[in-house]
């Protein structure tokens, strides 16, 4: 999913913990939990548009320079106080997207084929997953509406919040 959906699942969770569980419990499980969002937020990004590659038709480009802006904003908003939340959210992206394929980009100039890192990444349990326990859910990630399933739960999650702050 984008980053903005994973961000509102770290705010809930955090919200949750701090509310109900004492220290230093309330930390070890929003961690836990908020890192767990992530695998399960992805796994269900088969059934909204989530093209594998970058796609150059104008709807793709319009959706993606939205949902980031959407996504850099939610960030600003809720960093403080949902840090912890926030980066163990993210922390899978931030390892495969961020760290492990800009290094595997520089060995394969080297070496095309190169299939470096790949077992180190994450988005493998995503995938085991899916196709362990959801493999019956719609394949509709090239689907363009796919976009108004994300964006429901995306209001969905925003309305929780607003209760619950
Ligand atoms: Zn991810």
């Amino acid at each position: 999913m984008e980053t903005i959906t994973h961000n509102l699942f770290a705010v809930i969770i955090q919200i949750l913990c701090f509310k109900f569980v004492l220290f230093p419990f309330n930390i070890i499980l929003t961690i836990i939990l908020a890192f767990l969002s992530h695998i399960f937020t992805d796994v269900i990004s088969i059934i909204t548009y989530h093209t594998p590659e970058i796609q150059k038709d104008k709807f793709w480009i319009v959706w993606h320079v939205i949902i980031y802006v959407a996504s850099i904003l939610s960030i600003l908003i809720f960093v403080i106080p949902f840090w912890l939340g926030i980066v163990f959210a993210n922390i899978i992206d931030i390892w495969d997207w961020f760290t492990l394929r800009p290094i595997q980009k520089i060995k394969r100039k080297k070496n095309p084929e190169s299939k470096w890192g790949e077992k180190y990444y994450f988005h493998r349990i995503v995938d085991a997953t899916r196709n362990k326990l959801f493999y019956w859910l719609p394949k509709w990630n090239f689907k363009k509406a796919g976009i108004l399933i994300e964006i429901f739960i995306i209001v969905v999650l925003i309305v929780i919040i607003i209760f619950l702050i």
